[in-house]
């Protein structure tokens, strides 16, 4: 932590400040300047509320230097974290695609569905189980089964995991409940691994103090997923933060995908966004892809066809290759 001194701040009020820090246990090193006294603390755990400082006559501002998440952080795992999903490695070298329709509308949608994601290399099939639950489910595991892909759903609430654990490999956070507590803390008991949702008005370190939640309770298997942010901007559904994928490698080991679709809410602007997650460093992508986008039950508008599916792949394995890494 270090505290910035206001311009003209008394010795007593320095001294004062000093000794609330030695008494929370700080090492307290001090540094004046022409205009400002600077304090720089160093203690065995940063608990002092930054804000409780600034209110301190003569301070002007406290910041810490320490993040507030730590197992999240990547100073907790310098090398990054790799996760096994069925087989399929996240976080490594191989950036991974997980396609499928937004909802399972039927047996044989999922089932062309899945076939049709896995001929363009997908590893995944993501789908949405809602109102049809535990029927749809079915649908979708079988589904994956057939085509070798792996199965992401969302989970909305902490009473669906002990039904959706016998079908899912990985639970989706969808963003409306990235700061959903209760059901953060269910899964961070179980042993199914997570994609964590970025919230539509999360900040990247809200995300990261959400997944904190998850590694906290021993669920070590947490992958992040950027799909856009609430901006000014109206033209997109939302506005992807591209910028995020960078910042979430450095601040932190998990690995992280992006989903242009939910981002972007239009087919056309999948594409090109999908393309620069990949070259942005993003671990894998999540794509809404439906046999017929123009008849989808939810979601049509931002879901690509079959065919744009597998020229966007093609493409990705050379922008995959062109950042060192495959798909
Ligand atoms: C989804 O992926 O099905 C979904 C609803 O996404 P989000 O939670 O990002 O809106
Ligand atoms: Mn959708």
């Amino acid at each position: 932590m270090f505290i910035v001194m206001e311009e003209g701040a008394t010795e007593t009020q320095v001294e004062s400040v000093i000794g609330k820090l030695v008494d929370s246990g700080f090492t307290v090193h001090r540094s004046t300047g022409v205009v400002h006294t600077v304090l720089g603390c160093v203690g065995p755990k940063e608990e002092v509320d930054p804000r409780a400082i600034e209110m301190m006559d003569g301070v002007q501002e406290c910041h810490r230097i320490l993040s507030p998440y730590k197992l999240a952080s990547r100073k907790f795992r310098p090398e990054g974290t790799r996760l096994q999903v069925r087989g399929v490695e996240i976080g490594g070298p191989a950036v991974i695609a997980i396609a499928g329709p937004c909802g399972v509308e039927s047996r044989e949608l999922i089932e062309l569905s899945a076939q049709q994601a896995a001929r363009a290399g997908a590893k995944g099939l993501r789908s949405g189980s809602f109102e049809l639950r535990e029927d749809a489910l079915r649908m979708l595991r079988d589904a994956a089964d057939r085509s070798g892909l792996f199965v992401l759903s969302e989970v909305q609430d902490h009473t669906q995991i002990p039904m959706m654990s016998g079908y899912v490999d990985m639970f989706q956070v969808g963003s409306r409940n990235m700061q959903n507590f209760s059901l953060l803390k269910a899964l961070s008991k179980s042993k199914i691994p997570v994609m964590l949702k970025r919230g539509i008005s999360a900040t990247i370190e809200e995300l990261l103090l959400s997944a904190e939640y998850l590694l906290a309770g021993g669920n070590y298997n947490v992958v992040l997923c950027e799909r856009g942010i609430r901006t000014f901007e109206t033209y997109t559904r939302h506005t992807m933060d591209i910028s995020a994928i960078p910042v979430v490698k450095k601040l932190s080991h998990l690995p992280i995908m992006a989903d242009p679709s939910h981002a972007t809410g239009r087919r056309d602007k999948v594409i090109p966004m999908a393309r620069a997650a990949v070259a942005a460093g993003a671990d894998g992508i999540l794509v809404e892809v439906h046999p017929t986008p123009d008849k989808a039950l939810s979601d049509g508008a931002q879901s690509l066809f079959p065919n744009q599916f597998e020229e966007l792949m093609r493409q990705l394995r050379m922008i995959a290759a062109a950042v060192g890494r495959t798909i």
